[in-house]
């Protein structure tokens, strides 16, 4: 009868899920350490509550937060005690940095077909309570110049290059006018730099109802797109040249730290730049004459786009911007490592918003308070992480990564040695749809960790939800993970720039997604969020839980989750890809793709051997192998690094991961051989090659090195 129930009782908890749970292997950590981890990470789980990340964003959303402003320098003071309260320690760290806001709203007239000024600013929202703040900044782009033109207006679609070509077989010249371009397929920046390089003397953006507007859904505040009245601000500084401070590039913006003249910032334009909404944008393009638009031009406006450039309409477009050098802050709260203090997990988020940034980005800080306060709960409760974590909540990445960038280029030397890897959340939460990009090597972690979070609105788990919905996606070459989520590659747009791309630090973002027409408007509210984004907050807790157990994972392993084999494969598919576009481009006979195939041959190679030592290591629990290895997956990434940069924008120094030139915010892999193939210049093809193929080797020497 006794054994009976032993047995029965043994049973029972063999079969509970609990238990199996905290005993199923997890990878990089040896059987007593999982069990202990899985316990660790479970008790981290169940401190996220709705109620409390609703409480941060209602609170950080209240008044608008443009970077430098003292309601910008309040949220940083929030955050500060807040983590403080959690037992954390959490300092504020300052940087002077040059930035513009508007002195007064962009005047904006049509002079032709008839005289009448257009608005620039947003309407209030009935509804939306915060719609009618008085504090709300007018429409403006950070990094506009200041200037005056009156010009004739031509209709440029995205502003692309291929965009400017197609008008000039039409037989419009952009020389001396005003451009109009739409929003999407590229960063704003980009726009800026196209029109300024193609002679146009301002640049006016304004947001398509085809992109996000009524062509999508309902607009706000009966749903949640883009309403008519509703513009984009942004930043339009050249980030694809260099990101942060534009007059230290490189170096931090502190005291002592000398500073360009602002003419001689290259990442900046020299023209006037202005977005507006839909139905300002309706007034300049209805009467446009010259050419019917080219195949492809036609936006979602109820008429024909036509090219105009002609007199029959004019603008005036004068904006008048304050420069000066700012304080920006941000806010670091260091967790010491147990055991490994001096390796690094970083987790960043930023603060700033062009208004009040629900979405973008403070849902993300609301995440990151709450895994703060999960965090500070586990420390009171005994848990010692091996490695330390560094929280940080970014200043000013809308104007460009500022924050980041600036305590990146401070403290560069610590983090190459320390970093292990570095985990971003931007705008965390604007619907139900997980989504991620990673360096190949954090893919297996990433999926892992989404597997032990449960979806809120399903009960499936966040991977299963986001497999499920990615799976029609995949194409033949991604047979090799089959059946897995789809991880994109990492660009730009984000603060994860400078450590992956200048620093070579794997790196990782992600987001639940949803539909978010409001982005940089004054509509990115609290109400927005309450209503359509996360009504419950449920996404909110989601994004802590998968956040805050990614940072733990990589904190206690005793042997780092990273996986060289999936990067080989990338890198393996990306190589193909950019060969056949150079058969397109008839320069697959002035290449030779032996060395860069055998440098790939060799890295897997070494990738492999390195995940069978890894795992050995961990059976055996020898920790000074560990520390070999561990020290070899961390650099491999920084291999990819080469001290000279990337062709003409040498602050990008990753071989395999940078922003296009022409895209700004997407990656383009094999970024400077990629570009050469499009230039169609044979001989930088093949010095881009072969620095691949360096970097390659430099990093199948370092896993070589780890075993
Ligand atoms: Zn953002």
């Amino acid at each position: 009868m006794r054994n009976l129930l032993v047995l029965l009782l043994q049973l029972l908890l063999l079969t509970s899920p609990a238990l199996t749970q905290t005993t199923a292997p997890l990878d990089g950590f040896t059987a007593e350490s999982a069990a202990a981890e899985r316990r660790w990470e479970e008790q981290f789980r169940a401190v996220p509550s709705p109620a409390s990340a609703r409480e941060h964003l209602r609170r950080l959303t209240l008044e608008p937060h443009i970077a430098g402003s003292k309601e910008d320098y309040a949220t940083a003071v929030y955050v500060r005690d807040q983590l403080r309260s959690y037992g954390l320690d959490a300092q504020i760290r300052e940087y002077q940095v040059w930035m513009n806001y508007p002195k007064s709203p962009t005047l904006l007239e049509l002079i032709t077909t008839h005289r009448q000024k257009l608005e620039t600013r947003e309407a209030v929202v009935a509804g939306d309570p915060t719609s009618s703040n008085p504090k709300i900044t007018p429409l403006f782009n950070g990094y506009s110049a200041t200037g005056d033109v009156t010009a004739p207006v031509v209709y440029a679609n995205y502003g692309l290059p291929n965009d400017y070509e197609e008008l000039q077989k039409a037989g419009v010249d952009v020389k001396g006018k005003i451009v109009i371009v739409r929003y999407g397929n590229s960063f704003r920046g980009v726009k800026a730099k196209v029109a300024q390089d193609h002679g146009a003397v301002g640049c006016i953006i304004y947001s398509d109802p085809a992109d996000d507007g009524y062509m999508q859904g309902d607009v706000y505040p009966k749903g949640p797109w883009r309403p008519i009245a509703s513009g984009q601000r942004g930043s339009v500084q050249y980030l694809f040249d260099y990101p942060g401070d534009p007059l230290t590039p490189g170096r931090p913006a502190i005291e002592g730290v000398p500073r360009l003249k602002p003419e001689e910032a290259s990442d900046l334009t020299r023209i006037p730049v202005q977005p507006i909404a839909y139905d300002v944008a309706r007034q300049i393009i209805a009467p446009l004459k010259g050419p019917v638009r080219p195949r492809g031009f036609q936006g979602g406006l109820p008429f024909a786009y036509h090219a105009g450039g002609t007199d029959d309409v004019k603008v005036r477009l004068k904006t008048d911007m304050d420069y000066k050098q700012r304080p920006i802050w941000d806010v670091i709260t260091r967790i010491e490592g147990a055991d490994l203090k001096d390796r690094w997990v970083v987790l960043g988020n930023h603060r700033d918003a062009w208004v009040f940034g629900a979405v973008d980005p403070n849902s993300g800080t609301s995440a990151m308070l709450e895994v703060g306060r999960g965090f500070g709960q586990l420390l009171k409760s005994g848990w010692k992480p091996r490695r330390t974590i560094v929280l940080c909540s970014w200043d000013a990445e809308e104007y460009g990564l500022i924050g980041s960038t600036e305590w990146a280029e401070e403290f560069a030397g610590e983090l190459k040695d320390k970093a292990v890897a570095y985990l971003n959340l931007d705008a965390a939460v604007s619907g139900p749809h997980f989504g991620a990009q990673t360096v190949p090597s954090l893919w297996k972690l990433m999926r892992g960790v989404t597997r032990d979070v449960k979806d809120p609105k399903t009960g499936k788990s966040v991977y299963q939800q986001w497999q499920d919905r990615t799976s029609d996606l995949r194409t033949e070459e991604e047979r090799h993970t089959e059946g897995e989520a789809r991880i994109g590659p990492l660009g730009s747009g984000s603060d994860y720039t400078p450590f992956l791309q200048h620093l070579g630090i794997a790196s990782t973002d992600m987001s639940f997604g949803g539909d978010y027409g409001v982005y940089h408007s004054a509509y990115d509210s609290f109400y927005w969020m309450d209503h359509f984004g996360d009504p419950g907050f449920v996404y909110h807790v989601a994004a802590a839980q998968v956040w805050g157990t990614l940072a733990m994972r990589l904190a206690d392993a005793d042997g780092l989750p990273f996986d060289y084999t999936d990067y080989a494969f990338e890198v393996r598919g990306f190589f193909r890809e950019a060969m056949r576009l150079a058969g397109w481009r008839g320069l697959v006979d002035s290449l030779d793709d032996k060395p860069l195939n055998a440098a790939l041959d060799d890295f897997a190679k070494e990738a492999e051997r390195i995940e069978k030592a890894r795992q050995d290591a961990i059976k055996s629990n020898d920790r000074a192998k560990l520390v070999r290895i561990n020290d070899a997956l961390m650099n491999a990434e920084r291999q990819f690094i080469d001290q000279r940069g990337l062709r003409g924008r040498t602050w990008y120094k990753h071989q395999i991961y940078a922003p296009g030139i022409y895209t700004g915010y997407a990656a383009q892999p094999l970024t400077d051989f990629r570009q050469a193939l499009d230039d169609r210049n044979a001989a930088n093809a093949k010095e881009g090659l072969e620095r691949i193929v360096e970097a390659l080797k430099r990093a199948a020497n370092t896993l070589k090195q780890g075993h």
